[in-house]
């Protein structure tokens, strides 16, 4: 028996847990690719994170945090390991004068709406990211110049054993879709930090970049948002397109001809077909500009 499933074994009578096994990862994530998960746990209250943060450590089991699966490509034949998510306990939104408080499995779009009705100003630009507020943070989500980091005023989680953590924002560095809180830590609440404004002006800047980004952005397919970070001072998107790779396809796996830093699911991709098509597009701009494409996607080993 892996160390997975007698793992599952143990997690199956933990309070505050709930736990399958072989789920397919493609139906995790927004590409729709990847084998199965030898065990997927879904933390269903605090007691029930520690509990499982803890028998993961006990047990030495690789794990992965998988928030709604909107940044992240898993291989073909799966996991081996332990996939934790949140439940919706962990989904909470409040409102503390102009600050917001959110639970890290909430959705981006939930809370933006939640401000919205409530005329707090601040998350606009970020309107359209689909996800969970936990995954934001983590990658510090960020459109048109603005990114969630720079709202954080603090953070709840646990730690790999189990153990509480709160962090302020000074304790936390964010950088271009990137944020490192210290040891690793599972986000459980966000303190966002908003200003006072007005509702309809809210909205309809919320809608106007929605409208931007689908007129841009092939949101037709399943994908996994951009596939590379920008390289400073480029765009890598442009670099892809020069290099003639716009509507290239591996299997199901396309460069967009929408918008050439997506790679799209266009129906039966598999995972090999999505990481193949991603070394021709690094390799392709490597030669011809000399530029080295670094991922915004995290591929889950
Ligand atoms: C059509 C489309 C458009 C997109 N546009 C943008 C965009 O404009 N800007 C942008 O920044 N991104 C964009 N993305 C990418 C993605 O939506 C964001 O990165 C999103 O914030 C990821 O959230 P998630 O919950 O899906 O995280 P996941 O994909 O599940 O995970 C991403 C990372 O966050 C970590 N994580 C998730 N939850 C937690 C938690 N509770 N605690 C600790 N770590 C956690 C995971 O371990 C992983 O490393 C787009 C994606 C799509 C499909």
């Amino acid at each position: 028996m892996s160390g997975a499933s007698s793992l599952y074994r143990t997690l199956e009578n933990v309070k505050g847990v709930t736990c399958r096994q072989g789920v397919p990862l493609s139906s995790l994530t927004s590409f729709g690719v990847g084998g199965p998960v030898a065990v997927l746990a879904v933390a269903e209250n605090t007691e029930g994170l520690r509990n499982v943060l803890r028998s993961i450590a006990d047990s030495g089991t690789k794990w992965f945090m998988l928030g709604a699966g909107t940044n992240v490509i898993f291989h073909d034949d799966g996991f081996d390991g332990v996939v934790l998510r949140l439940g919706s306990a962990f989904a909470n939104t409040e409102r503390d004068g102009s600050n917001v408080r959110v639970g890290a499995s909430a959705l981006l779009s939930d809370t933006l709406s939640f401000c919205a009705e409530h005329s707090l100003s601040g998350l606009e630009r970020l309107a359209g990211i689909p996800g969970s507020v936990g995954g934001a943070v983590a990658g510090n989500a960020g459109a048109y110049g603005a990114t969630i980091g720079e709202k954080v005023q603090s953070l709840r989680g646990f730690g790999e054993r189990g153990a509480a953590r709160r962090l302020e924002s000074g304790d936390v560095h964010f950088d271009y879709r990137y944020a490192d809180f210290g040891p690793p830590i599972v986000l459980t609440e966000v303190e966002l930090s908003l200003e006072e404004g007005k509702r309809e002006a809210i909205v309809a800047e919320m809608e106007e970049i929605v409208k931007r980004r689908r007129e841009r952005q092939p949101y037709e397919f399943p994908c996994a948002g951009s596939v590379f970070k920008n390289p400073p001072e480029m765009k890598a998107a442009r670099l892809i397109e020069q290099a003639g790779l716009k509507g290239r396809k591996v299997g199901g796996a396309q460069v967009s001809d929408k918008h050439a830093n997506f790679i799209v699911n266009r129906g039966g991709a598999s995972s090999s077909d999505v990481l193949s098509l991603i070394d021709i597009v690094r390799e392709e701009v490597q030669s011809r500009f000399s530029v080295s494409l670094q991922l915004e996607i995290k591929v889950v080993q």
